[in-house]
C-alpha cells in the first residue's frame, strides 16, 4: 500500500510505528482521552500533562495499525513544550494534509504523513490520535473519541 510514499517517509513511519515514542502511560497527567477507529481497530489512550497552557508532555498506549501508532508516536514528539492553540492549529494542518495532499510550510516531519491522502481508507488511522488529543485538551476525557460518530 505503501508503493507512492518515498522511500525516506516510509522508513520514518515504520520507524515510529516499530518504536513509539512516548508510548506509556503518563502519572502525572492532567487530562487523557480514549480514541477508536472500529473500521481499522485502532484503539487507544492519549495523556497529556498541562500547565497552565503549555503541553508539558504528552503520551500515549493502546494497539493499532502501523499508521495509527506512528501518528501517535509522532504526535506526542511534536506536542511536547507547545500550546494549546499551537496543537490545534497543526491538527488542522495535519488534517489538511492527509486528506489533500497539501503540505503546509510548518508542519515539518509530519510530512511523512502526507501521502496518506492517497489511501482515503488510512485516513482515520492517521488522524486517530490527534482528535484523542484534541478531545483529551478540552477536558473532554470522559466522552471517547470514536471515528464512527466524528466527522473525521
Ligand atoms: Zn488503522
Amino acid at each position: 500500500m505503501f508503493d507512492d510514499l518515498n522511500d525516506l517517509y516510509q522508513q520514518v513511519i515504520l520507524d515510529h510505528c516499530k518504536k513509539p515514542r512516548n508510548f506509556h502511560e503518563l502519572p502525572a497527567a492532567t487530562c487523557s482521552a480514549h480514541g477508536n477507529n472500529p473500521l481499522c481497530g485502532d484503539n487507544y489512550q492519549v495523556f497529556a500533562r498541562v500547565d497552565g497552557d503549555v503541553i508539558q508532555e504528552m503520551s500515549f498506549t493502546g494497539s493499532g495499525c502501523c499508521i495509527s501508532k506512528a501518528s501517535g508516536s509522532l504526535l506526542t514528539e511534536f506536542a511536547k513544550g507547545k500550546t494549546r492553540a499551537e496543537l490545534e492549529k497543526m491538527f488542522d494542518e495535519v488534517r489538511e494534509m492527509i486528506t489533500t495532499g497539501k503540505v503546509a510550510d510548518d508542519v515539518g516531519k509530519l510530512a511523512v504523513f502526507a501521502g496518506v491522502h492517497k489511501y482515503p481508507a488510512r485516513v482515520k488511522c492517521a488522524m486517530l490520535a490527534w482528535h484523542a488529543a484534541k478531545a483529551a485538551l478540552k477536558g473532554e476525557g470522559a466522552q471517547p473519541v470514536t471515528t464512527e460518530s466524528e466527522q473525521i
